[in-house]
């Protein structure tokens, strides 16, 4: 690798899944961010650095730049925007949807609905495209509560087994959008380091063919 590479990852699911990706890329991290407190970790390759962030961060810090790429799910990009970053590959990894739920066998109330849920753009996007008038409570976790409490009639989250929602007496209503995790990349890097970040995508992309 000719060039330095700096690569944002979120702790957790992501880590955890992209690290096979990195690893047929040949890139190694060599500490775990699950035990370390480090931000920064160093690999086998000197030129290559992973920093780990808040999941919903890293659109920010790639797109500024602090970051060459990152992964990111496409629920965060969806409510960052696009327009600042490069979106190359789909992951497959991380894989869930974006939907609307509600109480489970409950009418839909007349009137304008309460929606609780921490992807604000994304919800108004979509209610607005339903051409349905919504009042949009923004939360930052825990939304399945929203409705048991009399805080929001539905509620817009991320769905994989359902079994969150089960437990707290929701159901599934509409499907907004699938989800997945994203390889992005920084505009600039692109151009000025093109044939490293280049290759590197090829290697990641040549990785989830396999997978
Ligand atoms: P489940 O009970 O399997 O439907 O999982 C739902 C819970 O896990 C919700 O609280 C989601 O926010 C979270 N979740 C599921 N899949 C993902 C994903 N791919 N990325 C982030 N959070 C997820």
């Amino acid at each position: 690798m000719s060039d330095t590479l700096t690569i944002a990852l979120s702790k957790g699911r992501i880590f955890k899944e992209t690290l096979p990706l990195l690893a047929h890329a040949g890139i190694v991290p060599k500490d775990d961010p699950e035990k370390s407190r480090k931000l920064i970790l160093d690999t086998n390759h000197e030129k290559v650095k992973l920093v780990i962030i808040r999941a919903s961060d890293v659109p920010t810090y790639v797109e500024y730049g602090a970051a060459d790429l990152g992964v990111a799910g496409k629920d965060v990009l969806l409510e960052h925007g696009g327009e600042g970053l490069y979106e190359p590959l789909d992951l497959n990894i991380a894989r869930c949807k974006l939907m609307v739920a509600g109480p489970k066998g409950e009418a839909e109330p007349v009137g304008r609905m309460k929606i609780a849920t921490k992807f604000v753009n994304s919800t108004r996007r979509y209610y607005a495209r339903m051409g349905k008038q919504v009042e949009i409570i923004k939360l930052y976790g825990s939304m399945e509560l929203a409705p048991l409490v009399g805080l929001a009639d539905r509620i817009v989250d991320l769905v994989d087994t359902g079994n969150t929602l089960k437990a707290n007496g929701l159901e599934p209503l509409e499907h907004i959008a699938d989800i997945s995790s994203r390889l992005v990349v920084n505009k600039a890097s692109m151009k000025m380091k093109h044939d490293t970040v280049q290759g590197f995508i090829d290697r990641i992309a040549e990785a989830v063919e396999k997978h």
